[in-house]
């Protein structure tokens, strides 16, 4: 009898998009998905190990999936997999790993009630989805990365870049379009370092032929900035579908720190980035990450990046304290910041977003935006906006909505990271 499986997904947009594969491919090996963890014969894990905080939830969902349910077998996948430390401390709890990469040839590492079924694979990302929502969704064009920023596990867990054929990418997002899908995110590590080498397409053209495709929202993630060149910026403010946010870490104000971190760029040139993007698109929201606390940090780099953050309005600024990841560069210097002052700097940095923040969405009160609205709630809908805003919206009277499709709203009231509006 065909067995069940549950996934919990750690981090990511790009392992949340893995999950919709491996689900799918699950269901090929003829395994039954179920909601309750802990009626699953199977549970894998998609982990996520960028951070030390992100490594250690695993440890306490294994021992409370075991505790529950001491039957149930415990799979790994995703960027812990390539952690010999992690394997041998778990060895009596986990009995399968197996990395991303190996979603082909995964009837040889899983029980498979289903052998007469299935297909042979070379690249996982040619699996199809079990996509989670019917509305908006990941669209991988790449896996890996190149850049071996000091700090990052990624190039280690994931390996090297490697790009989709535009073509794939296209039909699966036509599919998606044809079946009423009004957002889609393409996703890769470092998302505009694209290319199509066999049809001599970069990042911005492989934009301008998904934006030709019909009439949806198109966003991108994760951008780096030294691969933001002036054509794709250029075309920024040319794109139909293109939604209003750019998610661009940054890292550190401070280009000492830069250079430590392996950037290969300085505030200087980021600053000059933001600009033109700006002259492009002047209503843009502007997101980024920031690492507080990297080996060397003073107080006077800390100034710096706080000077950045000041100058540059974020609308988002997602603030990590640094942790040392095994095997990278970064982990063989000294970690010399002290706790409490990466928790003072983090909480610095917070405490000065959030009122930046607020005074940008405050400007946009009385704004016609576009929602999607994703949820109902008695007369309220949750969605988000063309710029990605969070927003609850309040419907006029004897009017009918439909959730999955877009309508405009009028913005009545604003906190620092969502908005509140009516439809119209
Ligand atoms: N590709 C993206 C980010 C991938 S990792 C980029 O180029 O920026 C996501 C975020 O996790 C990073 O932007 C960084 O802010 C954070 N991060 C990565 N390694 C970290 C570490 N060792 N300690 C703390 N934060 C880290
Ligand atoms: Fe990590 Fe740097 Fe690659 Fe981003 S660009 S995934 S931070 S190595």
């Amino acid at each position: 009898m065909a067995k069940t499986y549950h996934i919990i997904t750690i981090g990511c947009a790009m392992n949340q998009s893995d999950s919709e594969r491996l689900a799918s491919r699950l269901n090929e090996l003829g395994w039954c998905r179920v909601s309750d963890c802990h009626r699953a014969d199977l549970v894998v894990l998609v982990t996520c190990g960028v951070r030390q905080s992100a490594e250690d939830r695993i440890y306490g969902l294994i021992n409370q999936i075991k505790k529950a349910n001491p039957k149930t077998a415990i799979a790994i996948t995703g960027c812990l997999v390539y952690r010999q430390d992690i394997k041998t401390k778990l060895q009596d709890k986990v009995i399968y790993w197996f990395s991303i990469n190996e979603l082909g040839r995964l009837e040889q590492i899983l029980p498979c009630y289903n052998p007469d079924n299935i297909k042979p694979i070379k690249d996982y990302l040619e699996i199809m989805p079990d996509y989670k929502s019917r509305v908006s969704t990941f669209v991988p064009i790449g896996n890996g990365c190149n850049n071996f920023c000091s700090y990052c596990v990624v190039p280690y867990a994931r390996g090297r870049e490697i790009y989709r054929p535009a073509q794939d990418i296209i039909v699966e997002v036509q599919q998606l379009l044809n079946k009423g899908y009004q957002e889609i995110t393409i996703i890769a590590q470092n998302v505009n370092s694209y290319k199509d080498e066999l049809n001599g397409l970069d990042f911005t053209g492989l934009l301008e032929k998904l934006d030709s495709l019909g009439d949806y929202w198109l966003r991108f993630a994760t951008s780096h900035p030294k691969d933001m060149s002036d054509r794709l910026i250029n075309f920024l403010g040319q794109s139909h579908n293109l939604i209003h946010h750019l998610h661009l870490p940054v890292q550190s104000g401070s280009n000492k720190i830069l250079k430590a971190m392996n950037r290969n760029y300085t505030a200087e040139y980021y600053r000059t980035l933001i600009n033109k993007v700006r002259q492009q698109w002047p209503d843009i929201i502007l997101t980024t990450d920031i690492i507080v606390g990297f080996p060397g940090e003073t107080d006077k780099d800390f100034a710096d990046t706080i000077q950045l953050v000041k100058d540059l309005k974020f609308d988002q600024v997602y603030v990590a304290r640094y942790s040392p990841r095994p095997g990278t560069l970064a982990a063989k210097m000294a970690d010399d910041v002290p706790a409490q002052v990466k928790k003072k700097r983090e909480q610095q940095l917070n405490q000065m977003v959030i009122a930046g923040a607020l005074k940008n969405r405050q400007a946009q009160i009385g704004q016609r935006v576009m929602v999607l609205l994703e949820e109902q709630r008695g007369d309220c809908y949750f969605g988000h906006t063309d710029h990605g805003l969070q927003i609850l919206v309040t419907t006029p009277e004897k009017k009918s909505y439909t959730l999955g499709l877009r309508y405009f709203a009028q913005i009545t009231s604003a906190r620092s990271f969502s908005l509140a509006g009516q439809l119209l």
